[in-house]
């Protein structure tokens, strides 16, 4: 069976990092980057409101958390991961 390419169509990607300029930056450092939702954005994957978008730099990070939190998960075509915390 031939490989089908990735489809063209599939903005997923695009809405993700365009999402960003959407949300209020907060915390940033060389691993991570933090965005608050102010503006009741609904996350991408649950389709529910997010409160924080933990955006990794790089195919690897690291990230603490101040307590358990509900986290949806969305990966990039270049490999960088989403997180969407819900309280
Ligand atoms: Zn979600």
């Amino acid at each position: 069976m031939d490989s089908e390419p990735a489809d063209p169509d599939d903005p997923s990607d695009e809405a993700l990092t365009e999402l960003v300029n959407y949300l209020t930056p907060r915390r940033d450092n060389e691993m991570i980057a933090t965005y608050q939702n102010t503006t009741a954005i609904a996350c991408p994957v649950c389709e529910e409101p997010f409160d924080y978008l933990i955006a990794s730099k790089g195919p690897q990070s690291s990230l603490s958390l101040d307590e358990v939190m509900d986290l949806c998960v969305s990966v990039s075509d270049d490999d960088r991961a989403f997180l969407f915390t819900h309280e």
